[in-house]
């Protein structure tokens, strides 16, 4: 196969404002007719969007606040762009020449495996043997086409899970949750802008003084990560872009043996499809990092900053604070805090999506996306309307456990409770947010509404719990001891601790 110049092809698929697909090459993201990728897979589309921000972020960024905004107000003008991507042509090269884009520089002769095990549904060399892989067709992925091949390489290394022995994690760990700053839904904002919200000033410290294998690792031999030295890159070894760039995955694909048909992932007709590659283990182990775009908590033993990784149950206002403001556990991500401190038009709403899997060891649970909402008033340091909201999202938290046992000692516990819990309390709950806000400044109105939260939590449990107990038609407990369960509930409820707080913050 030819070389692909990532830069120079056009295979990126975005859909433009009058529905149109088509395909471009990185240098026409500016194109105001673009609205969004168009990906078919979510895990592609994420992964795209951060294909493209690393893009910017690497070649084209601002050097502070206001070169930021005067791009944000009068575009990146096309000579400036293609400028910028002409300094890294060398590292988006994609084919059997070496150096090519996310893959080892050395020649691997390892096992050759079948290209389905990019994708990170893929069953691991472990499930295939035990054949345990009932959710997922090995068969169906058997070849892909070179531009779906470079995204599934990009989306393997950005999310790489523990793949056994050796197998490094991403520059983040396996499955981090990744947070955008988007505009508001629905809004007519075309796609350079959602990016470019996206890319953050750099200082003299985080800018590439060279676009070499310190912010693309594989335009050089690989730091592998071998016992028993099992050698580690931190962020002072290399440079603060190749955040975008990491390559824990130690990967040669097979351009020698390509064939001819329709691609099993986009279905497009290729003379150059995929069908295997080598990998070895032991790829680059990165440690310490920061990527911009996701946020963090500090581990209590080693101060090591760890990336928030998906969850069971998904992601829910439960998480929804730590990702949009900085506490005692939490960072959010760089670019959220980049995001606070632009004097962006008041008028204007932004939210932030978030992405990731939820990895159980090597297997992709499941992929989750949601859409939180983002207040400018989180960035000023002089109101206290975080800490009230911390306040009511302990108490939801406190009051699940409540729910629980009184289901659980009328035999009526279920692993649906909590889902169902904090997805039907998150609507009343960002109105609640959104009144507490309106009245920021009134002590009385504020008392009253923290009131109005917890009695909406009370009358949900209530409900919830009256549903279970007395709407079945089987009766096999009498019903005193549902009530006296329901008495017992509310007993509970009123000693929360904070309760008392909420109350005790009556205004006088
Ligand atoms: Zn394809």
């Amino acid at each position: 196969m030819p070389t692909l110049s990532l830069l120079d092809h056009e295979w990126i698929p975005v859909r433009h404002f009058n529905g149109q697909i088509s395909k471009i090459k990185p240098s026409q993201l500016i194109d105001e007719t673009i609205f969004d990728l168009a990906y078919f897979r979510p895990d592609f589309q994420g992964a795209a969007y951060q294909f493209l921000i690393g893009l910017l972020q690497t070649a084209c960024y601002p050097k502070n606040n206001d070169e930021w905004l005067d791009y944000w107000d009068e575009g990146i003008p096309q000579s400036q762009l293609d400028k910028a991507f002409e300094q890294i042509k060398p590292a988006m090269q994609f084919g059997a020449t070496k150096p090519a884009f996310m893959q080892d520089f050395t020649p691997l002769n390892g096992n050759k495996v079948p290209i389905s095990g990019l994708l990170v549904e893929a069953p691991g060399e472990n499930a295939l043997k035990r054949n345990t892989d009932h959710f997922i067709k090995r068969d169906f992925v058997k070849a892909i086409c070179p531009h779906c091949a470079v995204m599934a390489l990009f989306t393997l290394q950005t999310n790489a899970p523990a793949g056994g022995q050796g197998h490094r994690v991403s520059l983040r760990g396996g499955g981090p949750i990744t947070t955008l700053i988007m505009p508001e839904l629905n809004s007519p904002t075309p796609l350079w802008k959602k990016l470019w919200l996206n890319v953050v000033p750099l200082n003299d410290d985080e800018k590439p003084q060279r676009y070499d294998e310190t912010v693309f690792p594989w335009l050089n031999k690989t730091i592998t990560s071998e016992p028993p030295k099992n050698l580690s890159v931190y962020p002072e070894q290399a440079n603060f872009c190749q955040a975008f760039w990491g390559m824990p995955r130690r990967i040669e694909l097979d351009f020698d043996n390509i064939t001819q048909g329709n691609c099993d992932l986009c279905g497009e007709e290729s003379s150059e499809l995929i069908s295997h590659y080598q990998t070895k283990n032991y790829g680059v182990q990165y440690q310490n990092w920061r990527h911009p775009l996701s946020p963090y908590r500090t581990d209590s033993k080693t101060g090591a900053p760890i990336a928030i990784k998906g969850q069971p149950g998904g992601l829910i206002y439960r998480d929804w604070l730590g990702m949009v403001t900085t506490n005692d556990d939490n960072q959010p991500a760089q670019v959220v805090n980049a995001h606070d401190y632009r004097d962006l038009e008041s008028t204007e709403e932004y939210h932030l999506w978030c992405f990731g899997y939820d990895f159980e060891n090597m297997k992709a649970r499941c992929w989750y996306e949601h859409n939180f909402p983002v207040y400018p008033i989180f960035a000023d340091p002089d109101s206290d309307i975080k800490e009230l909201i911390a306040l009511a999202l302990e108490f939801s938290k406190d009051t699940l456990p409540i729910l629980r046992k009184a289901l659980a000692s009328i035999n009526k516990q279920s692993s649906s409770v909590d889902i169902a819990y904090w997805k039907e309390t998150e609507i009343p709950f960002y109105e609640f947010v959104k009144q507490l806000i309106d009245e920021k400044d009134n002590p009385n109105g504020r008392f009253h509404l923290l009131l109005g939260w917890t009695n909406t939590l009370l009358k949900y449990i209530t409900q919830i719990y009256d549903k279970a107990a007395f709407s079945d038609p089987d009766q096999q407990m009498i019903n005193s001891e549902k009530i006296s369960t329901r008495e017992k509930l509310l007993k509970d409820f009123n000693k929360l601790k904070n309760i008392k707080k909420i109350k005790n913050n009556k205004p006088s």
